[in-house]
């Protein structure tokens, strides 16, 4: 076999998010976001798994992912949507029994004609200016939202992964505003917001992030394992080059080893002539450009050849690689590929 192994440790998943439970109150719920199939997990496999340490309340960011989360939980837990209710959604919030957080007039105007009666929340923009109700917008329509009982009334933090940033008490005061007087449970806080202490947390709380083992939440347990497998090993001599546009040449003998992974499995571009793979605890250095399915790196150093060098594990997190690559732990597990064979272990937790 000759694709990736990617390991997804759903204990370790768990025990995150009943780190995050214990971070708030007792009388908070902690939610869970599976937006994005589950952060690029599955999010059928990682909503049961949350399910099963007590999640009760799931969000997507799409009508269409809930599908494949409400066919994994039963007809039980609440699956919120945070666009809301676009048109050609109707019969998909009805099916599933989804709840659209509504972010305009025109979807609250919508959601109301179309499915008089069928739950609802509301999103209220406090500064990020990206989905939500603005507050003029909410006075004018508040009461009328109000008497059809929503089920949740939330807003989303910019800048929450900055524990200092300005940001954070701005949009906190200004949804305490917006939300003043309504007795309808109250969101503002997904990982971050959780990490900013009990003034964020309201009545409930959506973590996304640091269930699957990234940052912000620095005392999170890692979910994701991927090795890959050597394919050939090759001695290359001095001035010989390696993969595509001659990127990398050696000025001393080398042994390189052809890993398979690359840019198709998400394994982006940027790490060329830059990343590392590991061997156990020793770094192998990634060797020119890496390409769509394959990437050269250089074990000249090791003693034994290897079957596999890992690319995300104990010794390089996800956020390692966001870091080396200048991007964050979010993109790098929404992009890991579809071609890995995956396997869903319980380990720790
Ligand atoms: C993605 C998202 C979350 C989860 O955020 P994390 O930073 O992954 O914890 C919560 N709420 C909203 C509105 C989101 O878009």
């Amino acid at each position: 076999m000759a694709t990736g192994k990617l390991t997804i440790d759903l204990d370790a998943l768990a025990s995150n998010w009943r780190s995050l439970d214990r971070a708030s109150a007792s009388g908070v719920q902690t939610g869970a976001v599976v937006k994005a199939n589950g952060y690029g997990l599955d999010a059928g496999r990682v909503a049961r798994a949350l399910a099963a340490a007590g999640a009760r309340r799931f969000f997507v960011a799409v009508a269409e992912e809930g599908a494949a989360v409400r066919e994994a939980l039963g007809p039980g837990p609440d699956i919120s949507v945070f666009s809301g209710h676009m048109s050609g959604d109707t019969e998909m919030i009805h099916d599933l029994n989804l709840i659209p957080m509504l972010n305009s007039v025109d979807q609250l105007t919508r959601h109301f004609e179309a499915l008089p009666g069928h739950p609802f929340g509301i999103q209220l923009d406090s500064g990020m200016n990206r989905l939500g109700m603005e507050p003029a917008e909410w006075a004018a329509v508040r009461d009328i939202a109000l008497a059809s009982g929503p089920r949740l009334i939330m807003s989303h933090l910019a800048c929450a992964d900055e524990q200092d940033h300005e940001m954070n008490p701005r949009q906190l005061a200004m949804f305490e505003e917006m939300t003043e007087g309504c007795d309808v449970p109250r969101s503002l806080s997904a990982t971050g917001g959780i990490l900013l202490g009990p003034d964020y947390h309201f009545d409930l709380t959506r973590p996304g992030i640091g269930l699957y083992g990234a940052r912000p939440f620095d005392d999170a347990l890692a979910v994701v394992q991927l090795d890959l497998p050597v394919i050939q090993i090759r001695e290359i001599l001095r001035g010989e080059s390696v993969g595509y546009g001659n990127s990398f040449v050696t000025d001393h003998p080398l042994r390189v080893a052809t890993v398979s992974g690359g840019y198709a499995d998400g394994i982006t571009r940027d790490l060329s002539n830059k990343g590392v793979l590991w061997d156990g605890d020793t770094p192998c250095p990634i060797l020119g450009r890496v390409s769509m399915d394959l990437i050269g790196v250089d074990i000249t150093h090791l003693r034994d050849t290897p079957r596999e060098l890992t690319l995300i594990g104990p010794h390089q997190s996800v956020d390692d690689i966001a870091d080396t690559t200048g991007t964050i732990g979010y993109e790098i597990l929404t992009q890991l590929g579809r071609r890995y064979s995956r396997s869903y272990a319980r380990g720790r937790g």
